[in-house]
């Protein structure tokens, strides 16, 4: 067998259906929750923030949705994307595992947040929506919007967390290029935003701080529309082209993965591999493993409670069931600044209540040593956040040869680390350090969680 092992769709293989999780679930997520009157919200509540056609995938139990021709059309353009076997990597390893990649990196923002920014912007378009305003922490999510948004005539309005604003100067300068706005925040713009920062008059910002700003914007502006890039149902339905095109390409391969692992922050590239994966568990009893790896300094699935809380920090937002730090938690400033938010998407949280998976919290210097011991023999650089599920497969692919046990693992690649060489730089330069979290803090914003029933 040669080295380079690329199993590629044939265009004509692109999924035509995103797959809904929603359809083969033994029980329903719980509802998600009106502020004010503690009640199940309807899609009226919902509208003055999102069109009709993502409030109803939203709500959907209908396992195939149609992904319409306008959007296809656009994942052409880099999908269906290649997955690889790596193995310069087991050889290196010397692991009798053998380990699956699903690349994300070659969409034109560099992640998998495009397959759903391109779907959002489509359907703000047919509702006539002309602007859209939303948050970005790392970059990613806001690039691939203003990416999307110059492709389909819709302006873009990016809250970007004020350290990430001055850390990554590039990656603003990319979302200009597509003709979006982008704005630190907290920010003089908004209400939210000006009581943070008389408050706070240095505050680094956060995410939970900038999607109240962003949704501000769009509550209060009938032009204007929000959209978010991870933790909602029909970002993660999205997503879910990655796991469908996988489980194709894994067939090529004449393989099935024994393990599925990916990175989590909101849970949506996580979401995008696995759940078709999990479909699979529960219509036909296969038996795979599903692994999400998230930061231990912003540990959600492992050390959160589960629980109905805000998806912001100004608590504007529905309250959603989800495993939580609490909305005013507000992490260490570590690397993966794509896994620093205080929540998990619904879905996921309800999935891991039902035992369908199970999560690891990793240190980031062991995170960084995993990607560079990857890009050394597979010539990819990850993002930071990737580097999380690198670290999982490394481990299990370390473990089948302590056991002496060959197993099929499967990882995604959520996005390369072109825009994060600074932080590649503090690795080398030995900066990098491991954050904790504050257990006081934490302890303070969990016993601050709303009281609902
Ligand atoms: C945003 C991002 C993540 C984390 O977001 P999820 O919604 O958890 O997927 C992970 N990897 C990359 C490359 C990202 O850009």
């Amino acid at each position: 067998m040669t080295d380079t092992v690329k199993y590629v769709l044939d265009e004509s293989r692109l999924p035509t259906h995103w797959y809904n999780l929603a359809a083969d679930l033994p029980e329903p997520p719980p509802p998600v929750l009106h502020p004010g009157t503690g009640q199940p919200v309807g899609p009226d509540d919902l509208a003055p923030l999102f069109p009709m056609a993502l409030i109803l995938q939203e709500v959907s139990t209908e396992r195939e949705i149609g992904i319409p021709e306008p959007v296809r059309e656009v994942y052409r353009q880099w999908r269906p994307s290649p997955l690889y076997r790596a193995r310069r990597l087991e050889r290196a390893l010397d692991t009798p595992a053998r380990i699956y990649y699903k690349y994300e990196g070659v969409s034109p923002p560099g992640s998998h947040k495009p397959n759903t920014a391109v779907a959002q912007a489509f359907y703000n378009r047919e509702a006539g929506i002309r602007k859209i305003s939303t948050e970005t922490g790392a970059g990613q999510w806001g690039s691939s919007l203003a990416f999307a948004g110059a492709l389909f005539g819709i302006e873009v309005q990016v809250f970007m967390v004020r350290v990430s604003y001055d850390q990554k100067p590039y990656r603003r300068a990319f979302m200009e290029t597509f003709g979006a706005r982008c704005i630190p925040s907290p920010s003089d713009q908004t209400n939210y935003g000006r009581q943070v920062l008389a408050e706070h008059p240095d505050s680094p910002g956060s995410l939970g701080i900038a999607i109240s700003e962003a949704v501000e914007v769009a509550a209060t502006s009938a032009d204007t529309n929000y959209a978010l890039g991870s933790v909602l149902n029909h970002v993660l339905l999205h997503q879910t082209v990655i796991g469908l095109e996988a489980k194709e390409q894994m067939a090529m391969a004449g393989d099935y993965p024994d393990v599925v692992i990916a990175c989590a922050g909101g849970g949506s590239n996580f979401a995008g591999l696995t759940f078709p994966f999990i479909g699979d568990k529960l219509r036909e009893g296969r038996s795979v493993r599903i692994v999400a790896a998230e930061p231990a300094a912003c540990p959600s699935l492992t050390r959160g409670t589960y629980a109905y809380d805000f998806g912001d920090t100004g608590k504007m937002t529905p309250l959603v069931k989800m495993h939580t730090l609490g909305s005013s938690f507000v992490p260490p400033g570590f690397h993966a600044g794509g896994l620093r938010y205080h929540g998990m998407a619904p879905l996921v949280s309800h999935a891991k209540e039902l035992g369908l998976i199970e999560a690891v919290a990793l240190m980031q210097t062991a995170c960084f040593e995993a990607g560079v011991t990857f890009a050394r023999h597979e010539g990819i650089v990850p993002a930071p956040e990737a580097t999380h599920a690198i670290r999982a497969a490394i481990d299990e692919a370390l473990r089948a040869k302590e056991e002496g046990r060959p197993r099929t693992i499967l990882f995604n690649l959520s996005g390369h680390g072109h825009f994060d060489m600074g932080a590649y730089s503090d690795y080398f330069a030995g900066r990098l350090v491991d954050q904790h979290y504050d257990e006081n803090e934490l302890s303070a914003a969990l016993a601050g969680l709303p009281k609902v029933e």
